[in-house]
């Protein structure tokens, strides 16, 4: 296992990922086996569970009892979950007629090269090693340059678990080299990267020079619309975790409110309300705070940019009382009202805690205002119409919607989006199809 930085060491993790794909070590494994390698790595990680939810919080910023109660378990339960799909990876038999015969093989894509994000080091390295490992690749997995540490200290439960040297290879390291030099390696079959749309984009780009198989999963600007009939203190509720959470830092942050005008007024006071009550910003490892501190000063300014520009845009701005704190880059949670649905603040993914809110008067134009963004990751709807939360999950161009609730992933269920949010899937069965290849087998039963 490799944890080092420049094109020269990229190199040489995918020189060992390579030769461990030729070695009976892990080649000859059979699924059974790799499932037990995989259990074994998540009873580790759960064995270290308090270390590495302090690291994840000392490293990214997020309150500790978040860490220890989500991003761990997650991470385990990733792993749990691919494992036991690891020796149900079958092909099927084609009936093509008595004279022939056809079947199909599930075989590993071969060197995964996979790129992360710092808003869930954990939890997206979960996503990306169990299904690679699951069917039976070998990885090259670059960590985000502002959260590399959780990561490393797993790299020592991998081994520990006793996979194979080169199975799993982890490198830090910068984007612009590491991963720009993961992306074009010649000997990387596949790329797998979250992050960015700009930089999914040029990753795209760069592994189009071996015509690399390539998932992404990139930005997004979800929207959540609320109807008039909607259970009013269950939307404010969600529609806050959907925003608020994680410091606001979430690909599929249903960051763009849509309120039915008959209960416009009802839903901001106690969307403000609610925030208020919560806002408890401060040091991530107090076990009372809500929101930790943004995770770099440039990232904080940023996020302060955007607020400013859809006041200048119009919006009015809404922050809870009280002072940030002295020490840490700390952004207030935001709600911006009367936001016109063609500015900034509606269209760009700001990756902090700051909802945008606009009104609007029936379905249709809700569904249209929704759709009207370049990204498609995820959607949100609050009613409880049977029919109007179906027909609306079907209309709204996402990878996912969830109704009556935001971002409640699960293991078990594909995530991913459509437009510039990417395209392939994660978790779930769906997340097993980038990192298998299917080889069909015909045979000719006859003299012919
Ligand atoms: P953010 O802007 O949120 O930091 P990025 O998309 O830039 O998101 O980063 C996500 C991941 O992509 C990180 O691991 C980062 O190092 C990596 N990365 C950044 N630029 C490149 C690049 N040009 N080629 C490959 N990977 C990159």
């Amino acid at each position: 296992m490799d944890t080092a930085p420049g094109e020269l060491d990229v190199g040489r993790a995918v020189q060992a990922a390579r030769e461990a794909l030729k070695q009976p070590s892990w080649r000859s494994l059979s699924g059974t086996e790799r499932g037990h390698l995989m259990n074994r790595l998540a009873d580790l990680v759960d064995e270290h569970g308090e270390t590495l939810a302090a690291i994840e919080t000392l490293d990214n910023g997020k309150p500790l009892s978040i860490s220890r109660s989500y991003d761990v378990p997650h991470f385990s339960e990733v792993l749990r979950y691919y494992a036991g799909w690891a020796d149900k990876n079958q092909g099927s038999v084609i009936d093509i007629g008595p004279k022939k015969m056809a079947y199909t093989v599930k075989h590993p894509v071969g060197v995964c090269g996979q790129i992360i994000p710092w808003n869930y080091p954990l939890d997206t390295a979960a996503w990306k090693l169990g299904p690679a490992l699951s069917c039976g690749n070998t990885i090259v997995l670059k960590l985000a340059e502002q959260t590399p540490l959780s990561m490393l200290y797993v790299a020592q439960l991998i081994r520990e678990a006793g996979f194979p040297p080169g199975v799993v290879n982890i490198i830090s390291g910068r984007g612009g080299e590491a991963g720009a030099a993961l992306a074009r390696h010649q000997e990387v079959d596949k790329i797998s990267f979250t992050g960015s749309t700009v930089t999914g984009k040029e990753v795209m780009r760069m592994a189009a020079g071996t015509l690399k198989a390539v998932t992404l999963e990139t930005g997004g600007k979800s929207p959540l619309i609320v109807f008039d009939d909607a259970n009013l203190e269950q939307a404010v509720r969600w529609a806050h975790e959907g925003v608020m959470a994680n410091q606001g830092q979430m690909c599929t942050a249903t960051s763009r409110l849509l309120v039915q005008d008959g209960i416009y007024d009802s839903f901001v006071e106690r969307f403000k309300a609610f925030t208020e009550e919560t806002s408890i910003l401060g040091d991530p490892f107090d076990g009372r705070t809500y929101q930790g501190p943004q995770i770099s000063k440039a990232h904080a300014e940023r996020i302060m940019s955007y607020i400013s520009s859809a006041r200048n845009d119009g919006a009015e701005v809404f922050h809870p009382r009280g002072d940030l704190p002295s020490r840490g880059f700390f952004v207030p949670p935001t709600i911006l009202t009367n936001v016109k649905t063609n500015t900034t603040a509606f269209q760009e993914e700001i990756f902090g805690p700051v909802a945008a809110i606009a009104r609007f008067k029936g379905e249709e134009e809700a569904v249209e205002v929704s759709n009207a963004s370049r990204y498609g990751l995820a959607g949100a709807v609050f009613t409880k119409d049977l029919g109007r939360a179906h027909r609306v999950a079907r209309n709204l161009e996402a990878g996912m919607v969830w109704v009556n609730s935001s971002n409640d992933s699960d293991t078990r269920v594909p995530f991913g989006g459509v437009k510039e949010s990417g395209y392939g899937r994660e978790l779930g069965e769906d997340g097993l199809k980038g990192y298998y290849s299917v080889k069909a087998v015909l045979v000719n039963l006859t003299d012919e």
